[in-house]
């Protein structure tokens, strides 16, 4: 666990964070159809077909560097994601320092997704209404509707109301957030598109269309790499610490999102900058916030207390916690002492 933590338990959430599932009743009504949302289905049919051309027909004709280079940038970009609005500004797991937020936001813009505040809210919306028709990426509406028939079609009258209920005033005053919002279409350009296309080019004579397409692959696999955290994180694995939730532990998908993947406990425990209580798991967005930690740039750290979690599995969780399961019925390490871990 990193320096600057802050353990926090039940009593001290109280109020803190809305962004736990609420207990309100969400009336199911057809009136929430929804149309399709064209210019989303053009990208996405779009981008995909070129990915999809550039693997069956290009793959072995970069260059040794493109391929560095692009392995690099799928992982700037998806730090934007993990650790920028998804750990920081949609959950407030910890704080960031100004140039921190800065890099956050900028890698965030190499992802080619909305803008922060749009993000946030979607994803508030989510947590607070997971699989309920107010839930933008309802699981329930089939494995494909989660993955990426969301963006495809839009928002229905419920999400719309339930997301101008959500607070995110938080974010108003940020004025890095608001800069980004702004002018987030041109930020997208340079930093997702023109400069990750233009370096292989300029520094060790890439083709340009070559340069392009991989650069194609990497925006669609950050994109599906998040979209995956809603199909597969929210139908397919365990659920060690809530079986109320949909939500499940999945570590294909950990390994995707770096580390986002343990999608039962962030339910359970969306304040946790770690997305998860084993600190020994695949999860390189929490150690780059730990080495952010060291230098000064992230602080307060937010962490669920043992006790806390270990409540939570043994009360509701489905037996497969490594130290809080059970094994035929029987808790095993009942009598552990929390502090270990
Ligand atoms: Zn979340
Ligand atoms: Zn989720």
């Amino acid at each position: 666990m990193a320096s600057n933590t802050v353990i926090v338990d039940e009593n001290q959430m109280k109020g803190q964070h809305d962004y736990t599932r609420t207990e309100e009743k969400i009336v199911e009504t057809q009136k929430n159809r929804r149309g399709y949302n064209f210019v989303a289905i053009f990208h996405l049919v779009l981008f995909h077909s070129l990915s999809i051309y550039f693997l069956l027909f290009k793959l072995t004709a970069p260059q040794w560097q493109t391929y560095l280079w692009n392995a690099f940038y799928f992982f700037f970009s998806g730090f934007g994601v993990s650790a920028g609005v998804h750990r920081l500004w949609a959950h407030k797991t910890y704080k960031a320092k100004t140039p921190l937020k800065i890099l956050l936001a900028i890698c965030f813009a190499a992802s080619g997704q909305e803008t922060i505040r749009y993000w946030v809210r979607d994803h508030r919306i989510h947590h607070k209404f997971s699989e309920t028709e107010a839930d933008p990426y309802d699981v329930r509406r089939g494995f494909f509707y989660a993955h990426f028939g969301w963006l495809a079609t839009k928002k229905s009258p419920l999400i719309l109301e339930k997301g101008r209920s959500i607070d995110i005033s938080d974010l108003k005053n940020c004025p890095i957030v608001s800069f980004h919002d702004k002018h987030y279409q041109v930020l997208r350009l340079i930093l997702c598109f023109a400069l990750p296309t233009t370096v292989p080019v300029y520094f060790w004579g890439e083709d340009w269309w070559i340069a392009f397409l991989f650069n194609a692959l990497r925006f669609v696999l950050v994109l599906n790499a998040v979209f995956s955290l809603n199909s597969f994180g929210h139908s397919m694995g365990s659920r060690p610490y809530d079986t109320n939730l949909k939500a499940v532990e999945n570590y294909p998908v950990a390994i995707a999102t770096f580390g986002e993947g343990y999608h039962n406990y962030h339910h359970a425990f969306p304040f946790d900058y770690r997305t998860s209580d084993m600190d020994y798991y695949f999860n390189p967005t929490m150690r780059v916030i730990n080495m952010f930690a060291k230098i000064g740039l992230a602080y307060d750290l937010k962490v669920a207390s043992p006790e806390m979690i270990k409540r939570r599995a043994q009360r509701s969780g489905d037996g497969t916690h490594v130290f809080w399961g059970t094994v035929g019925g029987v808790p095993v390490n009942g009598d552990k002492d929390c502090s270990v871990y």
